[in-house]
């Protein structure tokens, strides 16, 4: 997003931290109306030599196969298989020419496919008009810059590490006692925007939550909930990765991270490296594919730098990754058909997802009905930490949805944000 608040941000120092930022007058709604402002419309400046990007998708495909079922979606992200879209008996989405091979070795019926740049270039004719309005890693650490310095009270901002290309993955903390990494033993929620790439609506919503939350902080709830709980939001995981989808100025699909891998190719799937049942079912172990878990579980500084996070601080009771594209809230486990062994745990996900999804017309389901996928944030998260973990398929037909759904995506998920806020002093007492 460009606006003009940002382009007066922009002009000034590149330093992102509370002490040098200026306290600007930024307001969840300005924030809000400024999206949909039509002066609001700036191409992203290259960043990266676009030969690199280039060859990102020259070699893929946009293949529709036949898939009736879980198991066979499961069989198909082992395959390396990118799964953007399921049907009632298809799928489909990106294949590269090792999955290609696969898909037909091992008796796929692949019903069609077309070279990616083709697709892509029958989507994304309208682009960066349109979708001006999200945030890059620049505006996004810029806002939350910002939102730390004028709320300096309740709210820090530290970095919880390092991406591969050396980005800061920035946490805003909003705590009435406790600032930057000192320890508080109130209860805790965890919210985390961004993990792959290409999905930008996925940094918008924690972001623009915690612009809601600051500028709400008056309102009787949120007081509340801001005295008693320790937030914490990370609302771009995978800068990266995100930056280079949009670097060239046309989308480019891309869902890992920025790895370089042994092989030559590029890029770890961030949610197929957690230590949660690593690289069996719903994951590849070739490099090359969009569904790769990694060398090994946590060998990636973005989602290592999760883990270090969450072990540090016991006291999260309860997280959201945000992920596009799907309207489901998706509860563990993801890497196994079982349910949860704790049945309080158990019923304590149905509720928390059925009650977010009243909230947000999201569909509400056990992860491994949709596919069976291992390496999972929030199985690892959950088991790990005990935290009660959901991932959020934001809504939007496609990753690249526009700007016009951010208004309502951003309302009611703000609705059910405060709902997982409202208890998680004790997430069992909902059941
Ligand atoms: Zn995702």
């Amino acid at each position: 997003m460009k606006l003009l608040l940002c382009a007066a941000l922009l002009s000034t120092s590149v330093a992102v931290n509370a002490e040098s930022s200026r306290p600007e007058n930024i307001s969840f709604n300005q924030l809000l109306a400024e999206i949909t402002a039509p002066e609001a419309l700036q191409v992203p400046e290259p960043s990266l030599d676009k030969t690199i990007l280039a060859e990102s998708l020259d070699n893929r495909y946009w293949v529709t196969v036949r898939a009736q079922d879980k198991y066979v979606r499961t069989r198909l992200l082992e395959a390396g298989l990118d799964i953007v879209e399921i049907n009632k008996d298809t799928v489909s989405g990106f294949a590269g020419p090792y999955t290609m091979g696969l898909l037909s070795a091992k008796a796929f019926t692949v019903l069609s496919r077309v070279p990616a740049a083709q697709y892509i270039s029958g989507l994304t004719r309208d682009f960066p008009a349109q979708d001006a309005a999200y945030h890059n890693y620049k505006e996004t650490s810029d806002l939350l810059a910002q939102m730390a310095a004028r709320h300096s009270d309740i709210a820090s901002l530290f970095s919880i590490g390092k991406t591969v290309e050396g980005r800061d993955m920035w946490c805003l903390r909003i705590n009435s006692t406790a600032k930057g990494s000192a320890p508080s033993a109130k209860p805790g929620a965890f919210f985390l925007g961004n993990m792959h790439a290409r999905e930008h609506l996925a940094n918008e919503i924690p972001l623009l939550f915690a612009a809601w939350l600051l500028d709400h902080r008056n309102d009787v709830d949120v007081k509340k909930y801001i005295g008693s709980l320790d937030i914490y939001i990370v609302p771009m995981l995978n800068s990266d990765g995100a930056e280079f989808d949009i670097a060239s100025g046309s989308y480019q699909y891309y869902r890992k991270n920025m790895s370089k891998n042994a092989n030559g190719s590029r890029g770890v799937d961030l949610n197929r490296n957690f230590d949660s049942w690593w690289c069996e079912s719903g994951a590849s172990s070739y490099p090359g594919s969009d569904t790769y878990c990694g060398p090994k579980a946590f060998s990636e500084p973005e989602s290592q730098a999760v883990k270090n996070f969450m072990e540090a601080r016991r006291n999260i009771k309860t997280h959201i990754s945000y992920h596009t594209y799907g309207s489901t809230i998706l509860y563990p486990w993801g890497g196994s058909e079982d349910e949860v062994s704790n049945p309080k745990d158990k019923q304590a996900f149905i509720k928390l997802a059925g009650e977010m999804g009243k909230l947000t017309g999201y569909l509400p389901q056990k992860s491994s009905d949709m596919y069976v996928a291992t390496g999972d944030s929030c199985d690892w998260a959950y088991a790990a930490t005990g935290a009660l973990s959901f991932t959020f398929e934001l809504e939007g037909r496609g990753f690249y949805p526009g700007a016009a759904i951010i208004k309502a995506a951003v309302e009611k998920n703000v609705k059910a944000a405060v709902y997982l806020l409202s208890v998680t002093d004790n997430p069992y007492k909902a059941i």
